[in-house]
């Protein structure tokens, strides 16, 4: 597909970064105020999956800057997603919404583990299904789990939900005073003018797998509810 117009299944992005409002941690209220948007369009009939980030407790990368070993530090980012999970599960499920929590590293007192075909179910059934603890690998981006996670289970579209910015830009909105958003992108433009959506690997992903993604700021009212439910919004890359 090569629009968004009433998608039937969503996989939404959600970095980990506006779980902390800004700071290490958890900000309930802004977890709420997510959670309430995404119970909207739940309600609505869309099919929701969601990857979360962890950037709001710990970026391997970051960790290793800092000494650590990295691969280590990329388990401990990984185990920081899954404490975002649980917060917006518990936010949804508050919302009236079901929901199930798959991991791909397993711990089965909190989260089912990463199956597939049962997460497809899920969504049939009207569950909203969140993906935590990445990829379950070091070195990988939450980037890539979500394109990976939306191809594997079927998704429509990749919505990519930012927050300070609402879409791409045809350069830095925040140091170009020229620059201006653009309403629908090219994968192979994207590329050739060397615009920075995602992370590289998540984006070739996207890209030759022909999967849409729509990138779009999450502070405008109700957005994120208006992005789920296909709304023109941000920006489309397609192919
Ligand atoms: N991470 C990982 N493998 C994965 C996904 C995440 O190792 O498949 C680790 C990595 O250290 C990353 C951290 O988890 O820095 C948090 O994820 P990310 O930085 O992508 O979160 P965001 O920037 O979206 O908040």
């Amino acid at each position: 597909p090569t629009t968004t117009q009433n998608p039937q299944r969503v996989l939404l992005k959600l970095s980990g970064e506006v779980f902390g409002g800004g700071e290490v941690g958890l900000d309930p209220d802004v977890v709420r105020g997510m959670a309430r948007q995404i119970a909207a369009a739940a309600r609505s009939g869309v099919q929701i999956a969601i990857v979360i980030g962890g950037g709001n407790f710990f970026r391997g990368a970051e960790l290793q800057q800092k000494g650590m070993d990295r691969v280590r530090a990329d388990y401990m980012g990984m185990l920081g997603i899954v404490m975002n999970c649980l917060a917006l599960q518990d936010f949804l499920e508050k919302e009236g919404v079901d929901t199930r929590v798959q991991t791909a590293i397993t711990m089965g007192q909190v989260a089912e583990p990463y199956i597939p075909r049962r997460a497809i179910r899920h969504m049939e059934k009207g569950r909203v299904v969140i993906f935590g603890a990445g990829m379950g690998m070091p070195f990988f981006s939450t980037d890539t789990v979500a394109v990976q996670r939306a191809l594997e289970n079927k998704c429509d579209v990749v919505m990519v939900a930012k927050s300070g910015v609402d879409g791409v830009y045809t350069a830095d909105p925040k140091t170009d005073p020229t620059a201006t958003k653009i309403d629908v992108l090219h994968y192979d433009e994207a590329v050739e003018k060397g615009l920075r959506v995602m992370d590289q690997t998540a984006f070739a992903l996207c890209g030759e797998n022909k999967l849409p993604m729509v990138v779009f700021g999450m502070e405008g009212e109700g957005n994120i509810t208006r992005a789920l439910q296909g709304e023109k919004i941000g920006t489309l890359v397609t192919v």
